[in-house]
């Protein structure tokens, strides 16, 4: 499409390529939104008609006015509503009868003050949809459109983007224009804009799908405050994420944060780790930082994807070089040493006194054929899959040719490149304008350019990731775990009790340690017998959130005598009318590891693996994932762990049985996703140990 609307029409063809706006509140007032929009309309250089409806009928900007959007003689396709939230139902009303395609609610008002603004919010959708508008915003900013066949700035604010490759959708209006603002400075441009506010229908995934089918968005920036609905989210950004990159970030990921969020945009923040899942799951790469998105998406608008994490550096100066490759070891990445033949043909080539490793020191005093003779040799090279070239500008070299030779290579698109160019802007203007317009992304710190390049790389991985089916195991008991379930709802217990819980996990397949639940001394003496010495006792009441805090675990019991002495002194510390006793097998010597899920609206489960026991939040070495999950994404979840060492048997110590400790993540996955009315569930512990994998202490609730 490169240009123009789509060829087979689309609702949001009206909303980003409109041949014709109305300003619904067009105002005289030159510092009134009403106003700007118009202004900007005109200095962008839009290039269809624009109408000025003011009810005092009062002419804005030149405009003949019209009192009534009804008075427009011709066909309005997109409308903006500028005028106080009360009137805005009266506003669409007359839009639906004059056939407006699609209304940017710029007026706030709404949802975001709750209460009567939700209410208000919920009128205008009503009449939206029987008229057949849709709707952006409300509480929002607008779109711009650098396509120079429709130029629309849809838009109060002020930063005018260039035509260029990426497109930016942020719920919130003022990251959108800081976004729009930074590619403004970085002398990168921009595709098309959009920030919807509230967000009443269209969403922020409709218009993800949108720019994927636009060819002329080669990157799209996203950043969201709260997704509405996250599968939708999901399934959007996945189709376009798998052949487009799309860069996104989540605000609120501290409590703090998501507080701030919630009072800002009316929608319920959740954790950040959530939604990073799911950008990662659709196959986003994701930031915290809003200035690495920006420079990282200037990389991604030119350069190819990397086909691996093999990074070979070009330099003309030492030391940043030095922090290139910090940083990109750092950040996973490879730099390989040369192979012989490379490293014969450099010699030939280049100074004699250049360091031909990697990095290639190409010397200050390199000209253009060396550069071109390092890069070349990148680029030949198959161990090399990415190249950063750190580049300062020397007084004795002509460097206009050395950014000509840059770009030339570029051209071929055959490699990514990213460049750290160290120089006096104004002083070498022309070299820096070569390697822009030549699509060379330049840096000014090593940090940020090695970053991109990360960024980039980052992509790679998630594209050649494993996929695979999610796990399922045809040998697990659905019924007899919905049965339990169903009588745990019945007796209106939030919790379910041990004997729940073991039943369940044994429904599924989840292996446990011995267990019986007993009433009383006697009946704990029988069942350990029955279990065999040595066995664990555990207070078992709903009450007892942590039993060993509360003195409710003794393990290693060694006879009757013991099992017998240790429930007589719980039944009087506890004193609880419905205490149980947990008899359990005594597992000890085994790694601890902890499994859980937790129920997150809209997404499913989010999964949790890692270290366990009593210090799981003092260790906080656990891995996030959602649920459900493939053979793969289960052992990923594990080796992303800091303890993966320590699980595979570092410095003589003895491993834990893999395979078995994957199968039981999986079994929990499929246990979520077949019983979604678990709220939350934890295994803590699973004792694990070279050959076998129990888990010892585990919690339901629904
Ligand atoms: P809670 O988490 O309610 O305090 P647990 O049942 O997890 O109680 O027990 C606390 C700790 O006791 C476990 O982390 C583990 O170290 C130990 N433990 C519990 N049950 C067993 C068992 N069957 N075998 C060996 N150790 C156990
Ligand atoms: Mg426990």
């Amino acid at each position: 499409m490169a240009g123009s609307r789509a060829e087979q029409s689309h609702d949001l063809d009206a909303l980003f390529f409109p041949r014709s706006v109305a300003v619904i509140g067009a105002s005289t007032r030159e510092l009134s939104i009403g106003n700007r929009i118009i202004k900007n309309l005109h200095d962008f250089g839009y290039t269809g008609l624009v109408y000025a409806i003011n009810p005092r009928g009062e002419e804005v900007r030149g405009l003949k006015p019209y009192t009534s959007i009804l008075d427009v003689p011709e066909e309005v396709e997109l409308a903006h509503i500028v005028i106080p939230g009360t009137y805005v139902p009266a506003a669409m009303e007359e839009c639906g009868r004059k056939g407006v395609k699609v209304v940017i609610v710029n007026s706030a008002g709404f949802r975001e003050i709750g209460g009567e603004g939700e209410e208000l919010e919920r009128e205008v959708l009503a009449i939206a949809r029987e008229h057949g508008i849709r709707v952006f915003g409300p509480n929002c900013q607008g779109i711009i459109n650098t396509d120079r066949e429709v130029r629309a700035y849809c838009n109060f604010t002020f930063t005018r983007p260039a035509e260029g490759a990426i497109s930016i959708v942020a719920q919130s209006g003022g990251v959108a224009e800081m976004i729009n603002q930074r590619f403004a400075e970085l002398g990168t441009g921009v595709r098309m804009y959009a920030s919807n506010g509230n967000a009443c229908d269209i969403s922020i995934p409709e218009v993800i799908r949108y720019w994927g089918s636009d060819e002329a968005t080669r990157v799209i920036v996203v950043h969201v405050e709260n997704l509405s609905d996250p599968a939708a989210f999901l399934e959007a950004a996945s189709e376009v994420a798998a052949h487009k990159p799309v860069l996104g970030m989540k605000a609120g990921r501290t409590a703090e944060g998501a507080r701030a969020v919630s009072s800002h945009t009316g929608g319920l923040a959740r954790q950040e780790v959530v939604t990073e899942l799911l950008f990662e799951k659709a196959g986003m790469v994701t930031f915290r930082d809003v200035e690495e998105m920006c420079q990282a998406a200037v990389a991604f608008s030119t350069q190819p994807v990397p086909r691996g994490n093999r990074v070979g550096l070009i330099t003309n100066t030492g030391g940043p070089a030095i922090i290139a490759t910090d940083e990109l070891v750092e950040a996973g990445l490879v730099i390989p040493p040369l192979s012989e033949g490379t490293r014969d043909a450099l010699t030939e080539q280049l100074h004699a006194a250049a360091s031909i490793s990697n990095p290639i020191d190409v010397l200050a005093t390199a000209g253009a054929e060396h550069f071109r003779a390092a890069i070349d040799a990148l680029m030949d090279e198959a161990e090399i899959d990415s190249i950063y070239i750190n580049f300062v500008t020397p007084f004795f070299v002509d460097n206009e040719s050395v950014a000509r030779e840059l770009v030339e290579v570029n051209k071929e698109g055959r490699k990514p490149i990213v460049c750290n160019l160290m120089t006096d802007k104004k002083e070498w203007s022309d070299t820096v304008t070569i390697l822009r317009e030549g699509g060379i992304p330049i840096y000014t710190f090593p940090e940020m350019a090695a970053r991109s390049l990360a960024a980039m790389t980052r992509l790679h991985l998630l594209r050649s990731r494993e996929s695979g089916e999610p796990v399922r195991f045809e040998d697990v008991d659905r019924d007899r775990a919905r049965a339990i379930f169903d009588e745990a709802w019945e007796s209106e217990h939030v919790w379910l009790s041990s004997g729940q819980v073991y039943e369940v996990l044994e429904a599924y397949g989840i292996p446990v340690a011995r267990w019986k639940v007993a009433c009383g001394a006697s009946d704990a003496v029988a069942a350990a017998e029955e279990i065999g010495f040595p066995v664990v006792t555990k207070a078992d009441s709903p009450d007892i959130v942590h039993k060993s805090d509360a003195g409710g675990v003794v393990v290693d019991l060694k006879d009757a005598g013991a099992v017998r002495e240790v429930v007589e002194r719980m039944e009087v510390s506890f004193d609880s009318g419905d205490l149980q006793f947990l008899i359990q097998e005594y597992l000890p010597g085994g790694r601890e590891l902890i499994a859980g899920a937790k129920a997150e609206e809209g997404l499913g489960h989010l999964l949790m693996f890692g270290m366990g026991g009593v210090h799981v939040e003092v260790l906080k070495d656990v891995s996030f994932a959602l649920a459900p999950i493939s053979p793969p994404e289960a052992g990923h979840m594990m080796d992303s762990l800091r303890s993966r060492p320590i699980l595979e048997g570092a410095r003589g110590g003895k491993g834990v049985d893999r395979e078995a400790l994957l199968e039981v993540v999986g079994r929990l996955s499929q246990l979520v996703t077949e019983q979604p009315y678990i709220r939350e569930i934890d295994l803590n512990p699973i004792m694990a140990f070279e050959d076998r994998i129990s888990v010892v202490d585990a919690r339901i609730g629904l």
